[in-house]
């Protein structure tokens, strides 16, 4: 599994509807302070399902839409397109080309869609579970993060060496299923009244 391109409009600095290709090994970012490189990190958080307005460095989750300058009008709505190669089938879908797209309007409104198909955040972070990518895993390490990681609490760092060794999609499933039980005994607790009052 690799990134092969982001496609990026409306987002942040990106008035113009932008293209980077990923070649082969390592992909460099050169550009003087404030041109937009870590907006393009950001853009790839941001389509893998970050809602935290902060890990954008905005204070508002709209404050990524462009928001003009002195020639350029703002605009409504901001999109991102991180489209990932799936030959080896690590993404649990058979396709061997993979295109995440996450749209924001100004309303507030927001799309998430998987090769066009509109899906919602929960199926876009289940692709990517227990593959170290998405937006808590440990893809994207930004400055800071390896001190933040040796800092954490240990049961922070437990969650990387979880998502390490695949099993965060067991823990989720098996919390969900822990809540359906919890749901459904306090059901038949509500049951067994009735019935009680019937008789
Ligand atoms: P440095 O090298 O200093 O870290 P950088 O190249 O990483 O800088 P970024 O932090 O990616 O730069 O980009 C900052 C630029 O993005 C600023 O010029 C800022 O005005 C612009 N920017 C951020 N959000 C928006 C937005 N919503 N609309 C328009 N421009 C934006």
């Amino acid at each position: 599994m690799f990134l092969k391109s982001l496609e990026v409009f409306g987002f942040k600095s990106f008035a113009d509807r932008t293209r980077i290709e990923f070649a082969d090994g390592i992909t460099a970012l050169l550009g003087p302070n404030g041109c937009g490189k870590s907006n393009v990190v950001d853009a790839v958080k941001w389509v893998l399902g970050e809602q935290a307005s902060k890990a954008m460095r905005a204070d508002k989750m709209e404050d990524v839409i462009f928001n003009g300058t002195e020639s350029r009008k703002p605009l409504n709505v901001a999109e991102v397109t991180l489209t990932i190669a799936n030959e080896n089938g690590l993404l649990n879908l058979e396709m061997s080309e993979i295109a995440i797209k996450r749209r924001l309007y100004r309303s507030g409104e927001s799309e998430y869609y998987i090769n066009n198909t509109p899906v919602k955040l929960k199926d876009i972070r289940e692709l990517f579970w227990d593959t170290g990518v998405g937006k808590t895993a440990y893809s994207v390490m930004e400055q800071g993060k390896i001190d933040q990681i040796l800092s954490s609490k240990p049961e922070e760092r437990r969650y990387i060496f979880e998502e390490a060794a695949g099993i965060t999609r067991f823990k989720v499933r098996g919390a969900e299923a822990e809540r359906k039980l919890e749901k459904t005994e306090e059901n038949m607790r509500q049951i067994e009244g009735i019935l009680g009052e019937v008789k």
